[in-house]
């Protein structure tokens, strides 16, 4: 059999949570990947680091890069043996030219596969609260296009048929000949009183609907200056709106939130940030690397093994990580802790625990320096305290005043990450409304990185040592969560005004 080497891949209308499973396994698996401009860029990043990302789009206005090469490019990277992913927005056959590229790649006689996508036809709208059909107010929905080549030429026949013929009509494209369309369809008989809305960016955290009747909605998306993408809805199931629009009425929707955690633990915040509405900015500015010299663990370690720490504190899922990762270089697993208790400091610093097979016997209820110590009341016994190469000194200072003996060994260090040029440029441009801080070392790794923040930006940081560091830098912090975890900050951004 013909191994197939060319995946025809819809991506959904914006939302990357909108792909298919079986298009995001492909993508996952992609040598290269050839993508159209609405593609999310999120969805880019679930292609393999090493494979090759090949932008075949084009801006409006700009010249397009001319089908045949799209064509071209698609099946030189197949007979170059390459596994090909060929993503297109939404559904590849509603508009997108994927029939052309299917038939091209049949004449070479190179096999493909299809992967249908959600089209945003029914998508966009849905996210707008205005479902296609609904009983007894339409049972009908036509999709069309409304680009001039479709409005000029088209026969008064043809668009009578097309204005009367369903309930509920979608437009695609053509944002900038609605004036025309919209002329067109009132001239072939639709009722210039009904309902009509535009959405641009649908599903995407940038979303915007406008809704008018059919005769105002093209004056209404100029005055809103609504650009493509967009799409026009017209019928009466606009009116549905009003009760089920659920998505622009989340509570963070559009909200533009600043993540500087850590890559690797940034992805359950954002999520969060997202479920609520947020447009999340992802700029981890700090990565986690190895400390310079494992030598002061591996010897703790050690004499943990012997029993000699009455208590081990962690204050980080981090600081868990690294702890482990050396207790099995070292041949040892958890049982080295059997002659120990465990306290941790933080809601991920106890699931990183018990995912390593350790309860801890101490959670404090408030997640600080302060708290950690008052919980463990005095003691003089020793207490190893893994932690980064530079750590604020609460947890020692208030451990030491207890009348304990604090081993502090580095477990880990930071440095600053490679930050992704379009977030950056985003920040640099002011591109954002909230940004949020989890630790002092990313509150320094943010200002080193864009020097400051302005005035009508909330500041936002997990507790108070994170908050003296903000401070520290000039910065008005905004918000300091009464729980100083990442779900504790992501509720306290729900209460949060804008600065101005
Ligand atoms: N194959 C695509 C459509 C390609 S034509 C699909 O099935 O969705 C491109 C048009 O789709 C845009 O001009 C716009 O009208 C619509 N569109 C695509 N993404 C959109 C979005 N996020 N919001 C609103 N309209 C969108």
């Amino acid at each position: 059999m013909n191994e197939v080497k060319v995946f025809l891949v819809g991506a959904g209308p914006g939302d990357p949570g909108l792909i298919t499973r079986r298009g995001l396994d492909l993508l996952r698996s992609c040598d290269v990947v050839l993508y159209d401009r609405l593609v999310s860029p999120a969805l880019l990043d679930e292609a393999p680091a090493e494979a090759e990302r090949v932008f075949v789009g084009k801006d409006v206005g700009d010249l397009l890069m001319p089908q045949a090469t799209i064509d071209a490019l698609i099946i030189e990277s197949a007979r170059a043996g390459k596994r090909v992913v060929r993503l297109k927005g939404g559904d590849p056959f509603v508009f997108g030219r994927g029939a052309d590229e299917a038939q091209a790649l049949a004449a070479a006689g190179i096999s493909f596969e299809i992967v249908p996508g959600v089209t945003s036809a029914t998508a966009v709208p849905a996210y707008a609260g205005i479902p296609v059909t609904h009983s007894g107010v339409s049972s009908s929905f036509t999709v069309l296009t409304a680009h001039e080549s479709a409005t000029r030429a088209d026969s008064a026949e043809r668009w009578r048929s097309l204005a009367t013929g369903a309930q509920t009509l979608v437009f695609l494209m053509g944002v900038g000949a609605l004036e025309e369309t919209v002329a067109r369809l009132i001239e072939a008989g639709r009722d210039p009183n009904e309902p009509a809305a535009i959405i641009e960016w649908g599903t995407t955290p940038k979303q915007r609907t406008v809704v008018g009747t059919l005769e105002s909605i093209a004056g209404a998306a100029r005055e809103a200056q609504i650009k493509p993408p967009a799409t026009t809805i017209v019928g009466p199931v606009i009116r549905l709106r009003a009760a089920m629009d659920w998505f622009e009425s989340r509570p963070l929707f559009g909200r533009r939130v600043v993540v500087t955690r850590p890559k690797v633990d940034s992805r359950s915040m954002a999520d969060a940030l997202t479920i609520l509405g947020a447009d999340v900015i992802h700029v981890p500015i700090l990565e986690i690397v190895d400390p310079p010299s494992w030598d002061e663990l591996d010897g703790a370690l050690k004499r943990l093994n012997d029993g000699a720490f009455e208590w081990v504190a962690f204050a980080s899922a981090h600081a868990v990580a690294k702890t482990f990762e050396r207790l099995g270089a070292l041949g040892l697993d958890a049982r080295a802790f059997a002659g120990s208790k465990v306290a941790a400091v933080g809601t991920a610093t106890e699931r990183a625990l018990i995912d390593e097979g350790i309860r801890p016997d101490l959670v404090p209820v408030r997640f600080t320096a302060k708290e950690l110590a008052a919980s463990m009341g005095r003691g003089s016994g020793a207490v190893l305290l893994p932690r980064p190469l530079e750590a604020p000194r609460g947890i020692v200072d208030n451990l030491t005043a207890a009348g304990w003996d604090v081993v502090e060994v580095t477990a880990y260090d930071t440095r600053p990450a490679e930050v992704d040029p379009d977030a950056a440029a985003r920040i640099a441009e002011g591109d954002f409304d909230i940004v949020t801080f989890l630790s002092p070392s990313a509150v320094d790794a943010f200002m080193d990185a864009f020097g400051s923040v302005s005035d009508e930006k909330l500041v936002a940081c997990i507790g108070p040592s994170t908050a003296e560091a903000a401070k520290g830098r000039g910065l008005r912090v905004d918000i300091v969560p009464d729980e100083h975890t990442a779900e504790g900050l992501v509720a306290a951004l729900l209460d949060a005004k804008p600065a101005r």
